[in-house]
């Protein structure tokens, strides 16, 4: 089938209770994966695609592989710029046949990522690409916060209103502790600030940094409001090490689908895990 609508599959979650998967692909093996995992699982699924993989893949090769893969696919499949972080980036992913979009102008002053936003939002709105931004500032792990630099870099409830209403996106990504990479210790998510900018908004809400947060904290976030939840790093580090695997088995070994394989199904054992915690099972 034709990719899938992102903002249907959000509010079906959002109004069910459950949260959609974004699983970013960095090359065909992920994508197969994520996909083969999606259709098994009968689950709707987000293909992330960053500014970095996209240059890495190529735009034309991750478009007619993701392409490929939505139209094998039984189930829902959506192709996601992820952290857009220009006009120019969203065209580009426009011109490759996109169907929804993340602009993120959250390192800017919030004036700028409004201005920013709306004009994105414009543009795709026009298309029917549905369009998700972001609040406050979801950083790396390797950020190292002091207590009042964590509490800058939240999403303030009164700033989602205006953010949401000014630009018109149809998903947020608020900003509340969680971090891009592999946690030190365990993720402290401000739950309180969720149901706030929920309440406030309305709008589907996209939890970032999904990787190493803890199963119950997930499942708190999803009744609250989170129907989007992004993972990379976990697949990341379930390719490389499958990988690894192989290679301290045997040295000689050369072919490369003797060790792309087993990365590629590392990965779906891994998608399949997170599909069914997130509870999107059974409703692609
Ligand atoms: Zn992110």
């Amino acid at each position: 089938m034709p990719f899938g609508s992102f903002k249907g599959a959000l509010q079906d979650g959002l109004k069910h209770g459950y949260a959609v998967g974004q699983f970013n692909i960095n090359n065909l093996e992920f994508t197969q994966a994520i996909v083969e995992v999606a259709n098994e699982e009968g689950s709707p699924v987000i293909l992330g695609a960053s500014e970095g993989a996209i240059k890495y893949m190529g735009i034309e090769y991750m478009a007619a592989i993701a392409k490929a893969a939505a139209e094998k696919s039984k189930v829902p499949v959506i192709l996601h710029l992820d952290h857009g972080g220009s006009f120019e980036m969203v065209m580009k992913c426009l011109r490759h046949g996109w169907t929804s979009i993340m602009i993120d102008g959250s390192h800017h002053p919030f004036d700028e990522n409004v201005a920013l936003t709306k004009k994105v939002v414009e543009a795709c709105h026009a298309l029917g690409v549905h369009v998700e931004g972001e609040l406050g500032r979801i950083g790396g792990v390797e950020d190292d916060l002091t207590v009042d630099a964590r509490e800058a870099a939240l999403v303030q409830p009164g700033e989602a209103v205006a953010f949401v209403q000014a630009t018109g996106i149809d998903a947020l990504a608020p900003a509340i502790g969680s971090a891009h990479g592999h946690y030190q210790g365990k993720p402290d998510l401000a739950f309180d600030r969720l149901r706030e900018v929920r309440d406030l908004t309305g709008l589907p809400l996209v939890l970032h940094g999904g990787t190493g947060i803890p199963d119950e904290d997930i499942r708190q976030a999803i009744r609250l409001g989170v129907s989007k939840i992004n993972v990379n790093t976990e697949n990341q580090s379930a390719f490389t090490d499958a990988i690894r695997a192989v290679f301290a088995k045997d040295q000689a070994v050369y072919d490369p689908r003797k060790y792309l394989g087993p990365a590629r199904e590392a990965i779906k054992d891994a998608v399949r895990a997170k599909i069914r915690l997130f509870g999107s099972a059974g409703r692609g």
